[in-house]
C-alpha cells in the first residue's frame, strides 16, 4: 500500500487498496431468523425440503384427472370430497370423480388437474365443466420455489427480510452469521463541541460523529462512541489506544488535511501504519487510512459534506468487507439533468441532488451551493450526483448518473 501524499488517488484505487487490506471478521454464530436479518450468512444455506413440499392447488376449483376428460367440453364429473388447506383429501377418486378444492390445499396423488370454479356449475354431487383443460394447470408442482437441495442464501450474503421469509417458508429458524464488528467513531477538533453544550467563541458543534454513527446503523456493527477528542497528542494517543483495543475499525473525522494540526496522523503513524492520501475526489480529498495493532483506521475529513460522502464511498464497502460480506455496489440511475451543473475537470465528484420523475422521466436537480460545509446541500437531497473526473459542466438536459439514497424500503 503506497503512503504518499503527491500521488492522488483515484476514488476506485483507494477503495481497490483498502479492500484488499481489510480481513472479514472471523468466526459465525447460530442466531434466529428475526436477528439474522441484515447480518451476513457465515455459510450457505441449502434447502431443506422442496417447497411447497406436495402439489398444491393455485386455485380455487375443482381437482380432476385429465385423462377423464374425453372429447369436448362440457365435461360431466361427480364429486367425491373436498381438500382445504391444512385439510387433505385423503380417500382415492375412481373415474370421471372431481374433488373441490381451494388455493393452497394438497392436490391428491390421483388427480394431477385444477379448474377454477368459474367454469363450473354444480348441481349436488354433479359438477359440469363447461371448458377445455390442461392437464396439470393450477397445480404447483413440488419444488416449485425452491427444489430440496437448492440454494437458498450464499455464504456472505446480507440476509434480506425476503431472504428471511424463505428461509421460514423452508422449516428454518437459525442462521449462521458473522459476528459483528466493534466501530469506534470520534471526532477531533478543538473547536467542537456537542449539540446542547453552550458554544464559546470560536466553537462549533460536532455533527460528524452522530452522522457517521446513523450512517453505519444499516451495517450489521456495533457502534462505540469515543466523543469529541482535543488536538493534542496525549489524548489522541490514549483514546486511539483504547479503541484499538476494543474494536475492529476506528473511524474518525477531521485533523488530516495537509499543514493540519496533525496529531492524528504522527500518532496512528507511532501506534501503526498510516498511508495518507490525496483523493482526486470532490468533496473528500484528504484521506488517511491505515493500521493499527488490532484494527483498521480511517481518518475522514473533518468538513460533514466530505466525511459522509468518503462514509459512503469507502468506510462503507470496507465495513462489508469486514462485516464476511461482499462489497456492493452503489444502485446507479441515469437522470436528465435540470439546470446547470458546474464541474472543473480533474477530480471525480459527487453533488447532491432531488431526483423527481416527471412524465415517466427522471429528471434531476443540483441542490445549490455544494461548498463542502455546507450540510444545507443534503436537504431535500434523494441522490448523489456522480460526475466523472474529466467532465467539464454539463448542460441542462444532459444524461447523469445519480446514486439514490433509499429505494422502496
Ligand atoms: P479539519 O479537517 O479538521 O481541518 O476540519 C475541516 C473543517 O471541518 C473545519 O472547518 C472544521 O471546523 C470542520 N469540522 C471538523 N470536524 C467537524 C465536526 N465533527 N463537525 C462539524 N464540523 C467539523
Ligand atoms: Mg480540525
Amino acid at each position: 500500500m503506497t503512503q504518499q501524499y503527491d500521488t492522488a488517488l483515484d476514488l476506485n484505487d483507494a477503495l481497490t487498496a483498502i479492500l484488499a487490506d481489510i480481513e472479514p471478521i472471523a468466526g459465525s454464530s447460530l442466531v434466529p431468523l428475526a436477528q439474522a436479518v441484515a447480518g451476513y450468512a457465515a455459510r450457505a444455506v441449502d434447502a431443506p425440503m422442496n417447497l411447497p413440499p406436495f402439489p398444491a392447488s393455485a386455485m380455487d376449483g375443482y381437482a380432476l384427472r385429465s385423462r377423464d376428460l374425453q372429447g369436448a367440453p362440457p365435461y360431466e364429473l361427480v364429486l367425491e370430497g373436498t381438500s382445504a388447506a391444512g385439510h387433505p383429501h385423503t380417500s382415492p377418486t375412481p373415474p370421471g370423480g372431481c374433488i373441490r378444492i381451494f388455493t393452497g390445499a394438497a392436490v391428491p396423488d390421483d388427480l394431477d388437474t385444477v379448474v377454477i370454479q368459474e367454469n363450473c356449475s354444480v348441481d349436488g354431487a354433479r359438477v359440469t365443466l363447461h371448458n377445455a383443460a390442461e392437464g396439470g394447470a393450477n397445480v404447483r408442482p413440488p419444488g416449485h420455489d425452491v427444489r430440496a437441495g437448492g440454494r437458498l442464501i450464499e455464504a456472505g450474503a446480507r440476509i434480506s427480510e425476503f431472504d428471511a421469509g424463505w428461509l421460514a417458508a423452508s422449516g428454518i429458524d437459525q442462521v449462521a452469521v458473522r459476528p459483528q464488528p466493534t466501530v469506534g467513531v470520534f471526532s477531533t477538533g478543538d473547536e467542537l463541541l456537542d449539540a446542547g453544550s453552550l458554544p464559546g467563541p470560536g466553537q462549533i458543534f460536532d455533527a460528524n460523529r452522530l452522522t457517521l454513527a446513523l450512517l453505519l446503523r444499516g451495517l450489521p456493527v456495533q457502534i462505540r462512541d469515543y466523543g469529541i477528542v482535543a488536538d493534542e497528542a496525549p489524548s489522541i494517543r490514549r483514546v486511539l489506544t483504547q479503541a484499538d483495543r476494543e474494536c475492529h475499525m476506528i473511524l474518525t473525522s477531521g485533523g488530516v488535511s495537509v499543514g493540519d494540526a496533525d496529531w492524528v496522523k504522527a500518532v496512528v503513524g507511532e501506534l501503526g501504519a498510516l498511508h495518507l492520501w490525496k483523493l482526486n475526489l470532490k468533496p473528500g480529498k484528504p484521506l488517511a487510512y491505515g493500521r493499527l495493532p488490532q484494527s483498521a483506521f480511517f481518518g475522514l475529513p473533518g468538513n460533514p459534506v466530505s466525511a459522509i460522502v468518503t462514509a459512503l464511498m469507502l468506510v462503507r464497502p470496507a465495513l462489508e468487507r469486514l462485516c464476511g460480506g461482499t462489497p456492493s455496489q452503489p444502485l446507479t440511475v441515469p437522470a436528465l439533468l435540470r439546470g446547470e451543473l458546474h464541474h472543473q475537470p480533474g477530480r471525480e465528484e459527487f453533488q447532491r441532488g432531488t431526483l423527481t420523475l416527471e412524465d415517466g422521466t427522471l429528471h434531476v436537480a443540483v441542490t445549490g451551493d455544494q461548498s463542502s460545509n455546507r450540510l444545507a446541500s443534503f436537504a431535500r437531497a434523494n441522490c448523489l450526483i456522480r460526475i466523472p473526473k474529466d467532465s467539464g459542466d454539463i448542460a441542462p438536459g444532459a444524461t447523469v448518473f445519480t446514486l439514490p439514497f433509499r429505494g422502496l424500503f
